[in-house]
């Protein structure tokens, strides 16, 4: 701020008055200072338009002009954008108060009878173009400010989405699925609305690597992520990679028998991928287990029982033979049959 203030500024002047004599004045009285720019306009009805282009850093304004006076021309100054700021000084042959008051009330900056004391003159445009270049300077400064807060704003959002995805497959990770279950399991509680939880594993996934290298391995859990999400519909459900190949789909607000039609939709869009897998012992292509578990979160049913129990139905589903679902026991509803595809 010190060295700002030790700066000199150049002052770019604008007179405007209707007569040239005024202007030959002034125009003398600043010729020989280095730091200002004289510029002149005589008609009121460019004063406006002038300022605009040439941006003075200090306006002399005449107070009585044809077509337009000082005063309309102030309030159109405070008006428009690009003058808005410009310090005005009142050039005037009326030394009445009143005069001055009503100037200042239009807007002004200051005042001064004609033709003014040329050092005082010098003094007051150096004056106010240091204080309206400091104040620009200023604006700048807190836009800027604006602009990279609002920047930053959008970074950290950008951040927090990608801290949220799996780099391979593009869906949420693991961390995002604990954030969300975790929600969901508290939501489940204070509502007493049920949860589900579907656990997915491909099957016989070593021997597609071992056979057809771990990059195409790569593309095939990417493949089944993408397959799982766009089948996935209810905005309210979460899919996410919960391991290497395995992945979690969390349901809220569903019933095993919403979950169990939904796992079936779920091999179907993975067997709709139609990737080879000639060495599955269960098809020719690449399918998953998936293991079904819903409950109402409380005492005696807590989050990790929920992971468990689909957990262990998934573990039924590879003992069964695989490429098929399986509900949890402790879920179980009549209504609900197990699937093999
Ligand atoms: P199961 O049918 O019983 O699930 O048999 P599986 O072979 O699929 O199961 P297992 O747990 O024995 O092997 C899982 C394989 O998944 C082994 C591991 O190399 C592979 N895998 C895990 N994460 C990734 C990954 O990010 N990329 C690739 N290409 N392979 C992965
Ligand atoms: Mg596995
Ligand atoms: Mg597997």
């Amino acid at each position: 701020m010190s060295a700002q203030s030790n700066r000199t500024h150049t002052s770019v002047v604008l007179l405007v008055d209707d007569q040239h004599m005024v202007a030959e004045g002034i125009r003398r009285m600043l010729a020989d200072q280095v730091d200002i720019r004289f510029h002149y306009c005589d008609n009121s009805l460019d004063a406006l338009q002038t300022a605009a282009r040439i941006k003075p850093t200090i306006i002399l304004q005449d107070l009585i002009m044809p077509e337009l006076d000082g005063y309309a021309l102030l309030q159109r100054y405070r008006q428009h954008s690009a003058t808005r700021n410009i310090p005005v000084i009142i050039l005037s042959n009326k030394d009445d108060p009143r005069d001055k008051s009503l100037a200042f009330e239009h807007g002004a900056n200051d005042y001064l009878v004609k033709l003014p004391n040329k050092i005082e003159l010098v003094a007051r445009i150096r004056a106010h173009t240091k204080n309206y270049l400091v104040q620009c300077e200023r604006d700048d400064a807190f836009d800027e400010l604006g602009r990279l807060q609002r920047q930053l704003e959008i970074n950290n959002e950008e951040l927090q989405k990608l801290t949220c995805l799996d780099a391979l497959t593009g869906i949420a990770n693991r961390r995002r699925f604990n954030e969300f279950f975790t929600k969901e399991c508290l939501r489940s509680a204070r509502e007493k609305t049920p949860l589900s939880l579907l656990l997915i594993d491909i099957d016989f996934f070593k021997l597609y690597n071992d056979n057809h290298g771990h990059l195409r391995g790569d593309d095939a859990i990417s493949a089944v992520a993408k397959a799982l999400q766009r089948a996935v519909q209810r905005p309210a459900d979460l899919v996410s990679r919960y391991g290497g190949e395995e992945f979690a789909v969390v349901l809220p607000n569903t019933e095993i028998d919403g979950a169990s039609m939904l796992a079936k939709t779920l091999h179907r869009a993975v067997m709709k991928l139609y990737i080879a897998h000639p060495h599955s012992e269960v098809s020719e292509y690449l399918t998953v287990s998936v293991g079904i578990a819903s409950r109402v979160i409380n005492e005696t049913n807590s989050p990790e029982q929920l992971i468990e129990l689909a957990d262990r139905a998934l573990y039924e589903a590879k003992h069964s033979g695989r490429n098929c679902s399986k509900v949890s026991k402790a879920c179980y509803s009549p209504r609900v049959v197990s699937h093999s595809l």
